[in-house]
């Protein structure tokens, strides 16, 4: 029985504002469309197809009325009733009386449908309304009875305006397909947002930590441009060791470290700079270089300085360089040094006179007696004794004795003036003078000077059997050539003549020959 027109319009009504019509199932919206069409033309049933990508016919609903059951999910191949489809596109519909009769019809437009079982067909009748979106068929309401039906133009208005209200469905649901779509972007944007925000975080975090580690760093650390040596990068160490800050330095442009370097040092940084360029990656180049501190006075700064950047062609544009103060380890250094060198030249002198000791003497013979060896000069020796010295202590003491050799050997010192002379304590009271190129002449007036010095001093010796204050005996020997002599022939003809000169009376000087024959 069909509803008469007065309930076919309410439910016409109720259906258009069915809440199923307008959210994002499209199944359940299909269910209640068919359903009532079902319902209000008492058909037996309602179908609802749809177009899919892939050039099928699915079904989205169909219902049953004498079950009141709802299948779905069949699919027709377009391609396998190619003449249903062919016109769906262009017809305002499709009305069969009798499916039985037309199936046989030479036009054969629903005879497949029939022969594949998608249509009832005992007889039947087929009420097709085709379903559009934007003029373009989407989709096809079936309405079907088993037996024959003479459907009347209300039904088909009925049916046509069921089947916009499935476009108006369709449209929700795309609708709320797009919104989810773009809720989902929404969201999706704004957690990338976050991440970027927290990812933007977590890198100025890390350039602060790596800084704050640059910063801490007992060094400087700096980056300049190898093409005019700028300074691209320098940390603030630099201000606790130079003195500047780091833009001080910017401003001075190119080659910036040249103008700050100690002259001495320069022509090195210029030349390391260049070496710099041809090294391989990974190599340190390490040089020291005295810096001028902002108040004027000069640091030491260890330099290791390494590549740091290159262009596309592997030419190096950058380097990196780390700088040590090395101020106090240079200084420690130099004390060292000077430490060292108090030590040999204690090590070379006597403890009591001041002069040179034994060992110098020894040495010092034995390298000038080379110098004359190669035939260029002529080496002379004094060994000077004190007369009655033992007799000195006896009267005045041992201290006195001590200053009075003190002041014996400054003024043999200062009476031997060359500064290749050398004045050493050989014993007790002896001390020898090497004199090298002095001749006979020159050594002889220098032992004469000695003794008009010591006679000078006129250090009272009450003692003494040659005179009332302290004098000399003098040996003196010299030798111009080294053929077939040597050293303690020199000293053995300079120990005669001492000898001569104690026997001879004392407070005097002899000179003796040097020859073989008075070799001992
Ligand atoms: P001569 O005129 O023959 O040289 O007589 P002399 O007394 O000087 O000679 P001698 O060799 O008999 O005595 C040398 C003395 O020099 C003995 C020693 O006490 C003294 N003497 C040696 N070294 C030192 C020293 O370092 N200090 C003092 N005070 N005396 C010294
Ligand atoms: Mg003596
Ligand atoms: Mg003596």
């Amino acid at each position: 029985m069909q509803l008469p027109l007065i309930d076919r319009q309410q439910r016409l009504q109720l259906l258009s504002q069915h809440p199923s019509l307008y959210g994002s199932n499209l199944a359940a919206a299909a269910a209640t469309i068919t359903q009532t069409a079902a319902e209000v033309l008492a058909v037996d049933r309602v179908t609802l197809w749809m177009y899919t990508a892939d050039a099928q016919f699915q079904q989205i609903d169909s219902y049953r009325r004498d079950q009141d059951t709802h299948v779905a999910g069949a699919v027709i191949a377009v391609a396998d009733c190619a003449q249903y489809f062919e016109q769906l596109g262009d017809r305002s519909g499709l009305v069969v009386e009798n499916v039985a009769e037309a199936a046989s019809c030479s036009d054969g437009l629903i005879g497949v449908l029939v022969r594949q079982n998608y249509v009832l067909h005992h007889p039947g009748a087929l009420l097709e309304m085709p379903v559009r979106r934007h003029g373009k068929v989407v989709g096809a309401l079936w309405c079907e009875c088993a037996l024959a039906r003479r459907w009347t133009a209300l039904d088909r208005v009925f049916v046509l305006s069921i089947a916009l209200h499935m476009t108006t469905a369709i449209e929700a649901q795309q609708q709320q397909a797009l919104l989810t779509a773009v809720k989902i972007h929404e969201r999706q944007l704004k957690r990338e947002t976050i991440e970027r925000e927290q990812a933007e975080q977590a890198w100025q975090e890390s350039q602060r930590f790596i800084h704050g580690i640059i910063d801490a760093s007992t060094n400087i650390l700096y980056v300049d441009s190898i093409a005019d040596g700028s300074n691209v990068y320098i940390s603030r160490w630099l201000t606790n060791v130079l003195g500047y800050e780091p833009e001080d330095l910017r401003k001075l442009g190119a080659h910036y470290l040249e103008q700050l370097v100690h002259w001495e040092e320069k022509a090195k940084m210029i030349l390391e700079r260049r070496k710099l360029a041809t090294i391989s990656d990974g190599e340190v180049v390490e040089n020291e270089y005295r810096f001028r501190h902002r108040q004027g006075h000069w640091r030491w700064l260890l330099c290791r300085e390494t590549i740091f950047q290159r262009d596309d062609q592997g030419n190096p544009t950058q380097i990196f360089g780390t700088a040590t103060d090395i101020t106090k380890l240079k200084r420690a250094e130099a004390n060292l040094q000077a430490f060292n060198q108090e030590l040999t030249r204690l090590a070379h002198m006597d403890g009591l006179t001041q002069v040179a000791n034994r060992r110098s003497f020894d040495d010092y013979l034995a390298k000038a007696w080379q110098n004359v060896g190669q035939g260029h000069s002529s080496l002379s020796l004094i060994l000077c004794d004190i007369d009655y010295f033992k007799s000195y202590n006896d009267t005045y003491g041992h201290q006195a004795g001590d200053e009075c050799l003190k002041r014996v050997a400054k003024t043999i010192e200062q009476s031997a003036r060359r500064s290749n002379d050398l004045v050493a304590r050989y014993g007790g009271e002896e001390f020898a003078v090497i004199l090298p190129n002095t001749h006979q002449l020159g050594v002889t007036r220098v032992a004469q000077e000695i003794q008009r010095q010591v006679r000078q001093l006129a250090i009272p010796h009450s003692q003494s059997q040659v005179s009332n204050q302290i004098t000399l005996s003098l040996g003196i020997s010299s030798v111009s050539s080294t053929e077939e002599v040597h050293p303690e022939m020199l000293i053995a003809a300079a120990d005669r003549g001492l000898y001569r000169a104690k026997f001879e009376g004392r407070d005097r000087c002899c000179f003796t020959e040097i020859g073989p024959h008075q070799s001992q």
